[in-house]
């Protein structure tokens, strides 16, 4: 990712249905023993003074609508940041009554009502350790690059795949609609291993 910030970075940070276990660790990371603000990343109190916002937990139903404001009010083009398992995909939450889920949900309803989807950096893990989550800004910040592969899991076949960032749409696809084998699937696997 390039940077799209030659300045600094000023993240609004904001709970959608954590239990807080990821907040703390957002504030951890603000804290002197990570000192985020050495990379001139700073938290501030309002969406209209970020570029990029760091979600917590799974979007609740209740949170919905001041989520979608929230996200409108910070000025283009924004960044989003998806700190742990609940805010990038809904987590244990994901099924229950009361969650919409993680963010790709959120998307879904920003496209019907015409809002752009913005750049988004996924911190997995329940909750992600601070350096996990200062990694996850300075990718967005474009000060580190993007050091693993990343990976797809096909359910039905328990395969694993670790594939190169450039092919990993096209193949999740191909294998999504079944135009390739699980054999040429284990083929590409050993290629780009
Ligand atoms: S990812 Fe874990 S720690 Fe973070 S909000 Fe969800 S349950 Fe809590």
């Amino acid at each position: 990712m390039t940077s799209l910030y030659r300045k600094s970075l000023w993240v609004f940070h904001l709970n959608t249905g954590s239990c807080n276990g990821c907040d703390i660790e957002v504030l951890n990371a603000f804290t002197p023993a990570q000192d985020a603000e050495r990379f001139g990343v700073k938290l501030v109190g309002s969406p209209r003074h970020a570029d990029a916002i760091a979600l917590t937990g799974p979007i609740t139903r209740e949170a919905l609508p001041r989520v979608i404001r929230a996200l409108q009010a910070v000025p283009e083009p924004k960044i989003v940041v998806a700190i742990g398992s609940c805010a990038c995909g809904g987590g244990i939450w994901h099924d229950s009554y009361s969650v919409l889920g993680g963010v790709e949900k959120l998307y879904k309803i920003l496209k019907k009502k015409g809002i752009k989807k913005p750049i988004t950096v996924f911190v997995p893990g329940c909750p992600p350790k601070p350096e996990a989550i200062l990694y996850g800004i300075l990718l967005a910040r474009g000060m580190v690059k993007q050091k693993q592969k990343s990976r797809i899991y096909i359910e039905s076949e328990s395969t694993e795949l670790m594939i190169s960032k450039d092919l990993i749409e096209t193949v999740k696809e191909q294998v999504m609609s079944s135009k390739i084998s699980r054999k040429q699937v284990e083929q590409i696997a050993s290629i780009v291993r």
